[in-house]
């Protein structure tokens, strides 16, 4: 719509341009034709008036033959002789030289005799004309006067003049000549010379001759007092002080008129045809041109922009960051940047695939969009992980805002593949000066979110300024771990599993790292921190083979192994399984696999898939640490487990809180049904044992009967029988968290 509104706007303008351009150009080819026409219509005047005073030229100098003669001074100067007058003047003019009318004047200037039509006339009748009759004659004898004068005696072809004379709306031509002698050196030229006048009035019909002679259309006589129309060409005869006495009219040639008329319409079209083109083609450049600003803005959008939610990226994130930084000098307040993790995203992906990531992500983008303010920015950092910049904030307003993400985001999310828990943790970090570097604070906000993790997920942390100290320590404990792993400078120790009789019936394996500066670091601590680097898998199948290698010194015995649950996504976990039983030559069927719920949270057929092979390899499988996390029983059907371990948490309560015995009561009525093996972690006191006994449950891990030992203790303890005795004393419970 816009595109189209911006077309019309343009198309206008040049439209209008097209039709002013044609304009201007018929305009000019119509001035052009005007002027051309003007100058036709001024040659033909020309023409028509030089070809009108040449014929009465022509027609005067007939009258030669008469007035050059002894007997025209005779019969007028000499002795005037009317008769004479009559028949040579009068009729001869009338008859022979289309005068039909004709006055002969004295040399006084009177008119001696009048003629018209055969019969004397009135000379009043000839008023009229009488006063350009009078110049005429008075030329005629000045001009005759001077010659004689100069002695040069007269000239015949000079005696005579013809005009074109008008009067009353009429035209005449009028001719006039001295009467003179044959003989240049006559006596008469003594006497004072008569001058005859012949006139002829020009007839319609003579006008139309004339037209014909000169090629130009009907002439016309028009009356003095009107105006001829501005295209006609005109001829006018007027007085001394201007006045029209006559005026020729006739419609000239218009060639002008005529080409402009003839090109006009080819003219037209051509320009029409050009105006159209023009057109076309300015349509077509600014649709192109539409198009490359459409993409520009596009490709400026995608460089700006994530592709998969199309919320602002890492650039325009620090570009929003450094404005409303700007914006916190110049109004005061403060800026919070919050990073948001979402919890075990990993997970998501690898089981329900990278569709239903994508979905889960685009799903929370648009949740924490609806929560923040038109002047706060939501980027997406990349992976699973949001940034926020919220403006004129302080601390309180942002612990707010990242409570309610939280809670926005935590709950039970249906995608297209499956049902997923989803919920996320925030790091936050509040600045109040205004020049810190983008980078600087999306890496406090970056280690409040490490804080936040740590602390158990979905959580929120704030920076502080001791975080920089931890991140350095994890920096370092990853090289150091990393270092380890390669050279193989872990260590396995094994804890005991007794029954009722104090007999051992298998070990768990656990690992065991110390650092070269820092010493002996919990499990607790490199397990996650192996998972995060990447070095998990390495790391795991270090204590497999080690495992494998010391359960072959205790034939008899299980030997429980942790499995994490990025192994058991591991492509290749099985084929390096069996690699290590073949390359340890142990049995399967001694190494049991210890999984924790997590791993079957996402109820993944593939999982399935994957224990009943290992099952089928020999393995037996153990599920970990249960009733914490999200313990369902439908799992312990759906999977195929052999042994329950209840966790520490329950056992740690028995005698001290009733609820702990109960649960534990149902777990063991559960697995007896199941036919599930099952066995309690964390047993540091009598109590705790008799009471588990009367449960039901008769297989005990703790530090009642032993810590985690090396390979040397637990073959002291096969090589004596392996006959165990609880070394607590009840008041002095072994509380130390973790072993050597
Ligand atoms: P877990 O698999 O549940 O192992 C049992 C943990 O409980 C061990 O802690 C053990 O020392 C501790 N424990 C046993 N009896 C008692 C007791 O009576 N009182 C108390 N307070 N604690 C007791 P540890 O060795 O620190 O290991 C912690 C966790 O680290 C393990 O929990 C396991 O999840 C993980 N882990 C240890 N080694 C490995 C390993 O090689 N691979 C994997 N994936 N995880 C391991
Ligand atoms: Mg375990
Ligand atoms: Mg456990």
């Amino acid at each position: 719509m816009k595109r189209r509104s911006s077309e019309v706007k343009l198309l206008a303008p040049m439209a209008a341009i097209v039709i002013v351009a044609v304009c201007a150009l018929v305009g000019s080819l119509w001035v052009w034709a005007e002027q051309a026409d003007g100058l036709a219509r001024t040659r033909e005047e020309n023409l028509v008036r030089q070809g009108m005073t040449q014929m009465a030229d022509d027609h005067s100098l007939l009258m030669t033959p008469i007035t050059i003669w002894d007997a025209a001074v005779q019969d007028t100067a000499v002795k005037y002789d009317e008769k004479w007058v009559q028949a040579n003047v009068g009729d001869y003019f009338k008859n022979y030289l289309n005068f039909e009318s004709n006055l002969l004047i004295d040399p006084s200037g009177e008119i001696r005799f009048a003629y018209r039509d055969g019969h004397k006339a009135d000379p009043a009748t000839f008023s009229a004309l009488m006063q350009q009759t009078r110049e005429i004659v008075g030329e005629l004898r000045k001009r005759h006067e001077t010659r004689m004068a100069r002695g040069q005696g007269y000239n015949a072809e000079s005696n005579h003049v013809g005009r074109l004379i008008a009067a009353d709306g009429r035209l005449y031509i009028m001719g006039a000549s001295l009467l003179l002698p044959d003989a240049r050196n006559s006596p008469l030229l003594k006497y004072k010379p008569f001058v005859t006048v012949g006139l002829h009035e020009l007839k319609p019909a003579e006008l139309i001759d004339l037209s014909r002679r000169y090629l130009v259309s009907d002439i016309r006589l028009a009356a003095n007092n009107t105006t001829p129309a501005r295209d006609h060409a005109v001829v006018a005869f007027r007085d001394e002080a201007g006045h029209v006495l006559a005026q020729l009219t006739w419609m000239p040639e218009t060639p002008g008129r005529t080409l402009f008329i003839r090109t006009l319409g080819p003219v037209l079209m051509i320009s029409l045809g050009l105006g159209l083109i023009a057109i076309v083609l300015l349509h077509q450049s600014q649709r192109a041109a539409q198009s490359l600003i459409a993409s520009e803005a596009k490709a400026k959008h995608m460089a700006l922009h994530d592709g998969l939610t199309g919320l602002p990226n890492r650039t325009l994130f620090a570009d929003r960051l450094t404005q409303a930084c700007e914006r916190m000098k110049r109004h005061g307040g403060q800026v919070a940047v919050m990073c948001i993790g979402l919890d075990r995203f990993k997970d998501v992906n690898d089981t329900l695939g990278h569709v239903a990531g994508d979905q889960l992500i685009r799903y929370n983008a648009q949740k924490i969009a609806t929560m923040i303010r038109s002047n706060d920015t939501l980027a997406r950092l990349g992976g699973d992980e949001f940034v926020i910049v919220q403006s004129d904030t302080d601390g309180g307003s942002a612990a707010t805002l990242a409570k309610r993400v939280l809670e926005a985001l935590t709950g039970v999310v249906n995608l297209e593949s499956g049902q997923v828990f989803s919920s996320c943790s925030i790091g936050v970090t509040v600045l109040s000066d205004g020049d810190i570097d983008p980078a600087e604070a999306l890496r406090q906000a970056d280690l409040a979110l490490y804080r936040a993790k740590d602390l158990g997920r979905g959580q929120y942390a704030f920076f502080e300024i001791e975080m920089d100290a931890t991140i350095k320590l994890r920096k370092t404990m990853e090289t150091g771990l990393r270092e380890a792993i390669h050279v193989g400078d872990i260590n396995v120790v094994y804890q005991p599993q007794v029954d009722h009789y104090g007999q051992i019936v298998g070990v768990e394996a656990l690992c065991r790292w110390t650092h070269p500066t820092r010493g002996p670091v919990s499990p607790g601590y490199f397990i996650p921190l192996a998972e995060e680097c990447g070095l998990m898998n390495d790391l795991g199948t270090l204590v497999m083979r080690r495992a494998m290698q010391d359960a072959r010194r205790w034939p008899g015995l299980k030997v429980a192994v942790n499995v994490s649950a990025t192994q058991l996504r591991s492509a290749d976990f099985i084929e390096t399984l069996r690699g290590l039983l073949e390359e340890t030559r142990t049995p399967a069927s001694q190494i049991e696999l210890e999984i924790t719920e997590g791993v079957l949270l996402n109820d993944d057929h593939t999982t399935q898939l994957m224990l009943r092979d290992l099952r089928h390899m020999g393995f037996s499988i153990a599920l970990d640490d249960f009733g914490t996390g999200y313990s369902s029983l439908g799992y312990l059907s759906r999977y195929p487990v052999d042994k329950i371990k209840i966790d520490r948490s329950f056992v740690s309560n028995l005698g001290i809180d009733p609820e702990s015995e109960a649960v534990i009561r149902a777990i063991v009525k559960l697995s007896k049904a199941l036919n599930l093996a099952i066995v309690a972690e964390g047993v540091e006191t009598r109590t705790q044992k008799n009471i588990l006994r009367q449960t039901g449950c008769t297989i005990i891990q703790g530090f009642l009967f032993s810590r985690p030992v090396p390979v040397a203790d637990i073959d002291v303890i096969v090589r004596s029988g392996g006959r165990m005795t609880p070394t607590d004393a009840e008041s002095e419970p072994a509380r130390t968290a973790a072993a050597r």
